[in-house]
């Protein structure tokens, strides 16, 4: 798991979805937390980095701290035990359009309905502060990607994977948003349609 949390980290970063030291990734395994440590680059992990702890934080094996937004991640594993990873990334376009006020379309691409549902766009808490994760993970209750205004997104899933590609479908879908806004134009999939999208998503995972 380790291992796949470098690997993972390394694709964040190379598809320049975690600049400078910005960015974690947490997995849960059993009733241990993996995490990745503070001021780290997510592109540059080797796996004696990561730290494990347990389920209240405290650390259990690692020579580095735990990342500074450790609280969220733990915030949302207590209230949401199917999740099994988490990913907070700072992505540009998801960023800009979350500056914006603007709400994110998912229904405006069948992928994105289908691998992130409704995505929220989550009010502005100081980062690294247990408000936040108190705040980020209220939304986690229902959802599982949001955008977090003058910051960041974070996704969770059942799988490290999983987890990666709702933050690449997060991003693509933040850009489609932005380039049909500047066409001033957007046809969404029609209402009644997405029921069938939502029961896709259901099976999924
Ligand atoms: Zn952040």
């Amino acid at each position: 798991m380790k291992e796949q949390i470098c690997l993972t980290g390394k694709k964040i970063y190379n598809k320049g979805f975690a600049p400078g030291t910005s960015g974690n990734i947490s997995c849960r395994v059993n009733d241990k937390i993996l995490l990745t440590p503070t001021g780290a680059n997510l592109g540059e992990l080797a796996e004696q980095d990561i730290i494990t702890t347990d389920l209240c934080g405290n650390v259990l094996e690692g020579k580095k701290a735990p990342s500074s937004e450790k609280f969220m991640h733990f915030e949302i594993y207590r209230k949401r035990p199917d999740i099994k990873c988490i990913i907070h990334a700072h992505p540009p376009k998801s960023i800009a359009l979350g500056v914006t006020g603007k709400a994110l379309k998912t229904a405006l691409v069948a992928e994105a309905v289908v691998v992130l549902g409704e995505v929220p766009i989550v009010e502005y808490e100081t980062p690294s502060t247990s408000e936040l994760a108190r705040v980020v993970a209220g939304y986690f209750a229902r959802h599982d990607a949001v955008i977090m205004v003058n910051h960041g997104v974070t996704v969770a899933g059942k799988g490290i994977s999983s987890t990666f590609y709702k933050l690449e479908t997060l991003e693509s879908i933040s850009e489609i948003s932005i380039i049909t806004e500047l066409f001033g134009c957007r046809n969404e999939i029609p209402v009644k349609k997405l029921d069938e999208l939502m029961k896709i998503r259901e099976l999924r995972e």
